[in-house]
């Protein structure tokens, strides 16, 4: 797919004459097993009148329209963006991401549809600085990109890699994905009765290999891990908190929030 008009073509979208529309690749982030991957989508956004439609091509294979009428007039800054953003409402078919957690937005959301930058109306507020248990209390900061050169972070919570909004300490090279800061530290997992502990250190001992309760695959002792010790049951974190459901980044936020510096 190479250009807009082509994908419009493709699934029926009409371009009209003095209809503006622009075209740009892009990454979603895609979480399952408890591992976080990208994978290539490509968007057609096209304005019609008071219209907006949106196509997202994932991997050539998920095809999504919407329409939209445009924000009403409200704006604010963000840091992080160099255009004023606009309110939305964003429905649970929109498929669209908040670029500071990487989860879903279903609700209010801040925007500039011209960048494909959408965040959750809570994240706007998330801190700028954290202090978090897993690391002997140094002050994490609140950056919208890496500076490494690849590009991309590894999380030393859930082990996947990154290239959005993340805390991060400079001198340690030490990095965590905005929704993995904030998962909470105790979780009930609906299969398992007793509560579930977040374990910054791998809590077993053995040098056998490590199997997640939930997906069956294995866990790296290097990362965190969800843990009851009375039952040994183990999870990934993304596996015991499913941050893909619709009141997790209330928990997220609320954990954020809780680890604010004063
Ligand atoms: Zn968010
Ligand atoms: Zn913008
Ligand atoms: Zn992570
Ligand atoms: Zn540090
Ligand atoms: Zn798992």
């Amino acid at each position: 797919m190479s250009s807009g008009k082509e994908l419009a073509e493709r699934v029926g979208v009409e371009i009209q004459k003095g209809d503006r529309y622009s075209f740009h690749r892009t990454r979603r982030v895609r979480r399952s097993k408890g591992e976080s991957s990208y994978e290539e989508a490509a968007v057609l956004t096209t304005k019609h009148k008071n219209t907006i439609t949106k196509v997202i091509l994932l991997d050539r294979r998920v095809e999504k329209v919407r329409h939209n009428t445009r924000p009403v007039k409200n704006e604010i800054a963000h840091f992080s963006h160099r255009h004023a953003l606009h309110r939305y409402k964003m429905l649970e078919e929109d498929q669209v991401q908040c670029d500071i957690c990487e989860t879903d937005i279903v609700g209010k959301a801040w925007g500039c549809q011209d960048c494909e930058f959408f965040i959750h109306k809570s994240c706007k507020d998330v801190p700028r600085e954290i202090k978090h248990k897993s690391h002997r209390g140094e002050t994490l900061t609140l950056r919208s990109s890496t500076r490494y050169e690849s590009g991309e972070f590894r999380c030393n919570a859930c082990l996947g890699l990154g290239e959005g909004f993340h805390y991060h300490c400079c001198p340690c090279k030490f990095d965590l994905h905005v929704a993995c800061a904030g998962t909470p530290y105790i979780v009930y997992y609906e299969k398992h009765k007793k509560p579930l502990t977040l374990c910054y250190d791998f809590p077993i001992e053995t040098s056998r290999t490590v199997y997640c309760k939930v997906c069956d695959s294995k866990i790296s002792k290097n990362g965190w891990a969800y843990y009851n010790k009375d039952s040994h049951f183990i999870a990934h974190i993304y596996c015991a908190f499913d941050n893909e459901e619709k009141d997790s980044i209330l928990v997220i936020q609320d954990r954020l929030q809780s680890l604010q510096m004063k």
